[in-house]
């Protein structure tokens, strides 16, 4: 008998699992700062929607085409439906991008570090890995254009850097590249601007969008992607017939048609995100300018893990990755201002330590 191991692809076999950021249980009082949720409560017709969805009907599959959904984005981002589709959160969309645009071999390519999902992502599907570092000052890097690559992927805002390429340069590298260029903007909200221009006057860009930060439905798992409808129409074939449950469309459906809420919440995280960004440098980080929920803090050749295991060990949970030179840094998600107070205290007394 084979070892139940060598039934598994080897593409498969050879890759860890994605490394998702710590949950804690839920009876576990924490300030979470790990991954980039919003501190603030959805609309409160997401719960109204919510709570009129749970019924009988959900013994009855949800619209495979997440129709009110889709037409909701339609009217709010002024989008013809026909190039939105849904997915069970945008790690779902990428999922799908992978399995429909790329066979083994082909390159995919992206700036690092970026969000590390995508390297599993491609790994998995066989893909040839094109990585790119950011330079120092993270501006969109002179060879991605020429990576050669079937799908390009940027991170915008990046995560975990928080900084953002503005529109005129991902309109350019559009252009000089043969392939798809997938825009991730699961943080775009935070941002001064956005790619969904692009979205029918390029057929090689994709939009991603998530409910998950602006909205703060992490919990229900709802993205959006803005593309081509021919592109679109492979991500149908390769997608569940019912990729997003019935709660999940209504509750986004909802969030999406009360902006007063988001907007008060963004307005409330930028806010926070900038004295949050001050102190840190105030404490001897450097810390680029985030477009994001979350900031990057950094002692360049300083080894932060002590110090994010320091801060767990008083109920503060921030991120710190030990891939791609990122040791020195931990990324921390903008909580409430009281929990950035938590935060900033324990840091500092941390830190000066
Ligand atoms: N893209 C980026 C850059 C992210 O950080 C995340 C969240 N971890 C996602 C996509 C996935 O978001 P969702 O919750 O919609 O799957």
């Amino acid at each position: 008998m084979p070892r139940p191991a060598d039934w598994l692809r080897p593409a498969v076999r050879a890759v860890p699992p994605y490394t998702p950021g710590e949950q804690p249980a839920a009876e576990r009082r924490v300030v979470k700062l790990n991954t980039n949720e919003n501190p603030y409560p959805p609309s409160a017709a997401v719960l109204g929607a919510l709570r009129d969805a749970v019924d009988d009907r959900v013994r009855l599959y949800p619209d495979p085409e997440a129709t009110a959904l889709r037409a909701a984005a339609s009217r709010l981002y002024g989008i013809p439906v026909d190039h939105i589709m849904a997915g069970n959160g945008s790690d779902e969309l990428l999922a799908l991008l992978l399995r429909a645009l790329v066979d083994p071999g082909e390159r995919v390519a992206f700036p690092v570090p970026t969000y590390s999902l995508y390297e599993t992502l491609v790994s998995v599907q066989g893909g040839e890995l094109v990585e790119i570092p950011w330079p120092d000052d993270w501006s969109l890097p002179a060879g991605l254009a020429g990576a050669g690559a079937k799908l390009t992927f940027l991170c915008n805002p990046n995560s975990p850097s928080g900084t953002f390429v503005p529109t005129a340069e991902i309109e350019a590298l559009a252009r000089r590249i043969a392939g798809v260029l997938v825009v991730d903007e699961a943080y775009v909200d935070f941002a001064p601007s956005h790619a969904l221009g692009l979205v029918g006057r390029l057929p090689n860009v994709v939009v991603l969008r998530t409910l998950s930060k602006s909205y703060s439905l992490a919990g229900l798992r709802v993205g959006l992607a803005f593309a081509d409808p021919e592109l679109l129409r492979g991500l149908r074939t390769v997608k569940d017939s019912y990729n997003v449950n019935r709660l999940s469309q209504a509750a986004a459906t909802a969030a999406l048609s009360d902006q007063e809420t988001a907007r008060a919440n963004l307005e409330r995280v930028r806010r926070t995100r900038a004295r949050l960004s001050a102190a840190l440098r105030a404490l001897g980080y450097a810390v680029p300018d985030s477009a994001a929920n979350f900031v990057l803090a950094r002692r360049k050749g300083v080894e932060q893990g002590s110090i994010a295991r320091a801060l767990a060990a008083r109920d503060i949970l921030v991120r710190h990755f030990t891939s791609h030179g990122l040791g020195d840094a931990l990324r921390i998600s903008v909580g409430t201002d009281d929990e950035i107070d938590s935060l900033l205290a324990a840091l500092g007394e941390v830190v000066r330590r």
